[in-house]
């Protein structure tokens, strides 16, 4: 099965009251949230009049661990934007005590806009992010987006230091996996923790392959390519996931178990209350 790069998607949301394409909306609540948190916002750039937002608790401080949490590489897989408005909405200041956290919130906003997978300009943001002699660089490959963020490589490689999740969807199942990266010979509680997090929601897959990678227990193991987790995790991260909630599945569930995902991978890794 492949995915059709401009196949487009659209689905409504109760929780949001909108569709899934609903981009100012998206970027209102995210600015009401920024508020209210008193995050900071940085604009790496932008992307058919759209910024690139990184944001980051206020006050990093030196000793808490550097969490990054990304979303919306793909424009069909919205609930992983949405279900990051979700957890904000969730999320108490008293967490940045505990974390310093960075957020990507919405890496490729043309696509979200039209439900598509790739960028306006037929590229795909999650390819094309490599490491070479410990530097970044862009190749062939590398979208727009993915410029951007490799212009701002060494922040984002401090902002994940401790850890990286980037929130993705499968349009073609009905089934949840992950992808993870552990510094171990198998996978160990981190992977476990996320995976079933977004079991909680959804039957987690068979074992198998999946755009042939081989998956067991719901988990895709420590498999590098080009893409932005495995770049950060090549970089130095520590931990990373690449969460993959089915896209054939109700959209509020698909939010809410992004949210949960999220949820546990601070609760993971922030440091103890
Ligand atoms: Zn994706």
């Amino acid at each position: 099965m492949s995915r059709s790069p401009f196949e487009s998607f659209v689905w409504h949301s109760e929780i949001f009251e909108c569709n899934s394409t609903d981009i100012s909306r998206f970027y209102a609540l995210l600015e009401q949230e920024k508020t209210r948190l008193g995050l900071s916002a940085k604009k790496l750039g932008s992307a058919g009049g759209h910024p690139l937002w990184l944001m980051q608790s206020p006050g990093q401080k030196a000793g808490l661990p550097n969490l990054l949490i990304s979303a919306g590489f793909h424009g069909e897989e919205a609930a992983g934007p949405w279900g990051l408005l979700c957890l904000l909405s969730q999320l108490d200041a008293s967490l940045f005590e505990r974390v310093n956290l960075s957020l990507l919130p919405l890496v490729n906003p043309t696509g979200f806009a039209k439900g598509h997978r790739f960028n306006e300009l037929g590229e795909n943001p999650n390819r094309g992010f490599f490491v070479e002699n410990g530097k970044a660089r862009a190749g062939d490959d590398t979208s727009y987006e993915g410029k951007i963020l490799l212009e701002h490589a060494h922040l984002l490689q401090v902002a994940s230091r401790d850890g990286i999740l980037t929130c993705h969807e499968d349009v073609l199942l009905t089934d949840t996996y992950v992808y993870t990266f552990e510094p171990s010979q198998a996978p160990g509680r981190f992977s476990h923790t996320l995976r079933d997090a977004l079991g909680q929601y959804f039957p987690i897959a068979s074992d198998g392959n999946i755009d042939d990678c081989p998956v067991r227990d719901g988990v895709i193991f420590n498999h590098f390519d080009t893409s932005f987790e495995s770049f950060l995790v090549r970089s130095g991260a520590r931990v990373g996931c690449c969460s993959e909630t089915p896209g054939q599945q109700n959209l509020d569930q698909r939010i809410l178990a992004n949210a949960a995902a999220m949820g546990a991978f601070l609760d993971m890794l922030a440091a103890a209350e």
